[in-house]
Parts: structure tokens; sequence; C-alpha cells
């Protein structure tokens, strides 16, 4: 990475650009993270990116990095005092860094507490101490465990989760709420169906094409693929957090965000093998009504709430699926195709 980017530019921008909002996005090289920077690049937004690149590629980020309103800071959210200077002038933080593998709290209990509510917790700190008031941040079906209502909306209760992974996530909107309660701050917590889109690095239509492109002839699906969960593309879920984030003005303000329909696990394995226009592909399961210790089986998010609000989305789970498989092939058969 060119280190030249961050202050060089960092320096200039303060003269030419005052009234620009600074804005700052923890994760911002991921795939969720990179899709909201454009869009934020794209309305003219002074934007700084924080991430320690552990599962970020400044591929995703690349296209910004002659644009005096952007900056690059390769930093990581435990590091105290790097995240602290990052915060400061800044007036408004999306925090979208984390370590999102719901899979690895199984087998590794300390990453997720680590990565999620301790990093969340510096970057409070970093705030609080450097007068930044306005937080949204990226949370996660997996607050709700095992509903029982479906759709489930987001004053269902009480929340049990069932991974490490949304433990901590509860934990983190634990955190950011009583932060501005105790001072002054404002926040959005948008809890997410599964995001799906181009730039996906992790996930269920990744996994498959991966597995395919190694076993073309069979396709093993986590559990007994009757799993069925709700996948929303990520510009839509791009276009949601803004949206929110500009017509929703309570000090706290928490928001579903997902489609309004479902797919099962063998339903995602056929658009895969049709978009990877394979044939006579056999499909076995592990077993079990869960692909993995923690996998929530079933997940609706009801969004009664951001409709209420003015948005809606477009897209099925179906259509999202579909069209991120096929941009990952896309992207496998043009690197620069995104
Ligand atoms: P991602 O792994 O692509 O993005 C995470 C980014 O954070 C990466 O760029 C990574 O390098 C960076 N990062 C991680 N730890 C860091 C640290 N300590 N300091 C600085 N940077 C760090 O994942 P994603 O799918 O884009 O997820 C983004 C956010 O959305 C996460 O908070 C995740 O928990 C949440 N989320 C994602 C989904 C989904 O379906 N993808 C669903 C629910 C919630």
């Amino acid at each position: 990475m060119n280190k030249n980017i961050n202050t060089e530019k960092g320096d200039n921008w303060e003269i030419l650009m005052p009234a620009k909002k600074k804005i700052l996005v923890t994760g911002g090289a991921g795939f969720i993270g990179s899709n909201l920077v454009d869009r934020l690049m794209e309305r003219g937004n002074r934007v700084v990116v924080f991430d320690n690149l552990s599962s970020g590629h400044t591929e995703f980020i690349e296209q910004h990095f002659e644009n005096p309103d952007f900056t690059l800071i390769e930093g990581d959210v435990l590091d105290t005092g790097a995240i602290e200077k990052a915060c400061q002038g800044t007036d408004f933080v999306y925090h979208v860094a984390a370590n999102p593998d719901v899979k690895l709290g199984a087998s590794d209990t300390k990453v997720h507490f680590d990565q999620n509510i301790t990093a969340t917790y510096n970057l409070l700190e970093a705030m609080r101490k450097t007068g930044t008031g306005k937080i949204a941040f990226t949370s996660t079906s997996t607050v709700y465990g095992e509903a029982k209502i479906m759709p489930t909306p987001e004053d269902y209760g009480p929340l049990i989760p069932i991974s490490l992974y949304g433990a901590s996530k509860l934990a983190c909107e634990a955190l950011i709420t009583s932060y501005s309660h105790t001072f002054d701050m404002q926040a959005w917590v948008f809890r997410f169906a599964n995001i799906v889109g181009p730039r996906s690095t992790h996930g269920i239509t990744v996994d498959f094409i991966r597995k395919l492109r190694e076993k073309p002839e069979q396709l093993e699906i986590l559990g007994d693929g009757k799993q069925e969960k709700s996948y929303l593309h990520v510009s839509e879920c791009v276009d949601a957090i803004l949206f929110a984030v500009e017509n929703s003005p309570e000090e706290v303000n928490i928001f579903n965000i997902g489609s309004e329909d479902t797919i099962s696990a063998t339903g995602i394995g056929k658009i895969v093998v049709e978009e990877m226009g394979l044939s006579g592909v056999k499909f076995t399961y592990t077993g079990g009504s869960r692909g993995w210790k923690g996998d929530v089986p079933r997940m609706r998010l009801g969004i009664e709430k951001l409709k209420a609000l003015g948005w809606e989305p477009e897209y099925s789970s179906e259509r999202s699926v579909r069209e991120t498989a096929r941009a990952l092939l896309d992207l496998e058969k043009n690197p620069k195709v995104d």
C-alpha cells in the first residue's frame, strides 16, 4: 500500500475543503464497508477509511486513491492511540470493522470478544475523548438468536443469541446505546440479514462457487439444506443505511435491514449451479437442521419500521443471490469488473 496516501492528502484537505463532512469508516476496505464508501464518496463527503486489512482489500477502494477527499489509514481499532487520532475532527463514524465469521466462535472463543466488543469499546472511548457525536453500527440478525416470531421485529425479546458472534454484537449494541445516553451521542444500529453482492469474500454463495470450482460434479451443503434465510443485495443495504441515517433523528435508532422473503440453502445451491452453467451436480448434505454450531436455521427480519419511514427493498432473496453469483463469476473472468 502507498503510505503517502494518508498524510499528504489529509493535510491538504483541511485547507481546501473545510465545509465538507468528515466521515470515518472503520472496516471501509471490506465487502460492505467498501460499497458504503463508494456511495459516501459519490455524495461528496470526505471519507477516511480505517482498516487493518485483515479481511479487507485495497483493490476494493483503490478507485478513490487519487481523490483528495479520500484517505486510507491502515490501522487497527484495537490500537487505542491510532483510533483516537483517526477520530479527531470527525463528524460521523460508520463502525463496520468486525470479525464477521459466525462459525469461528465455536473454535476460537476470544476472537469476537476482541475484534467486536473490545474494538467497539475502544472506538466509543476515542469518540468520547474527541467529541465525535454520531455513530452508525453494523449489527446482525444473530442478536435475536432463534426468534419465535418471524418476521422478527426490532422490539422482539428477550434477545438470546446462540453464537459467540451474535453475543458480541449484542454487547456492542448495548455499549453504543449506553454511550449515546451517557455522553450525548447519537446512534444508528442496523441489524442485517445476510448481505450479498459484489466484493463478497465470505458466506454461502462464495463457499458454493469455491466448492464447485474444486469439484464440479458435487456440492456439499452444510446441514440439511432446508435452512431458510433472508438475503439482501449490498447496494440495497447501503441505500437503507443512508436513508435511515438521514431520516431517523432519535438518540438511538435501531433498524432491521433485510429482504421480504427467504431462500433455502439448497435453493442457493441450485442458483449457483445454474449461473456456473453446470449440470448433473449431486447435492450432498452434512445433515442436521443447522449448518454449524451457532447457525440459526430460520431467519427473516421484520422491516416495517424502515418501510414506515419510506424505504423498502426491490430485490427478492433469490434475485440478490443470483446477481451476486453472476458478479462473483464475472470477477473471476475479469478481475477488474465489479
Ligand atoms: P468484511 O470482513 O468484508 O469486512 C470487515 C472489515 O473490517 C475488513 O475490511 C477488515 O479488514 C476490517 N477489520 C476487521 N477487524 C479490524 C480491526 N480490528 N481494525 C480495523 N479493521 C478491521 O465483512 P463484511 O461482510 O463486509 O461485514 C461488515 C460488517 O457487517 C461487520 O461488522 C459484520 O459483522 C456486519 N454484518 C455482515 C453481514 C453479512 O452478511 N456480510 C451480516 C450481518 C452483519
